[in-house]
């Protein structure tokens, strides 16, 4: 079902919104799982408004995206963008670089599964540039 005017989960809260600086356009997180040491896997519900994306980035342990509502994109480095919709699921394998966030037109929504995080923290990279997000499609 696509529900491009979707502003938030209906699911699972909105949560906070993202005041990193690792974010371009306005994001909201609410943790579903915190971490722990047992588990390693924590679970957050992420929201991104329309034309908003996270920087490059790399997952030493992987992260498994599940999206929820929306269109967003994701791209691996060096490969073509790939549009999402509700029901997608994308397995991001460790130290791969990447981004994923919302299409100019649409609310996105996608539960991040972080994976084997006892492998290190999420490493920030640089900002998908207005010139690269505006030449995806
Ligand atoms: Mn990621």
């Amino acid at each position: 079902m696509n529900r491009p005017n979707l502003s938030e989960s209906v699911i699972f809260p909105k949560g906070e919104k993202i005041t990193n600086d690792y974010f371009r356009g306005a994001a909201w997180l609410e943790m579903l799982v915190t971490n722990d040491s047992t588990l390693n896997c924590p679970i957050g519900n992420v929201t991104f408004e329309p034309g908003a994306r996270n920087n490059w980035h790399i997952h030493p342990g992987g992260q498994i995206l599940l999206v929820t509502g929306g269109k967003g994109y994701y791209q691996e480095d060096g490969k073509p963008v790939t549009e999402l919709h509700e029901g997608d699921v994308v397995k991001i394998l460790p130290d791969v670089k990447h981004w994923h966030g919302a299409s100019p037109d649409s609310w996105f929504t996608h539960i991040a599964i972080s994976t084997n995080v006892q492998n290190g923290d999420t490493e920030w990279l640089e900002p998908v540039t207005d010139e690269e997000y505006n030449h995806l499609v």
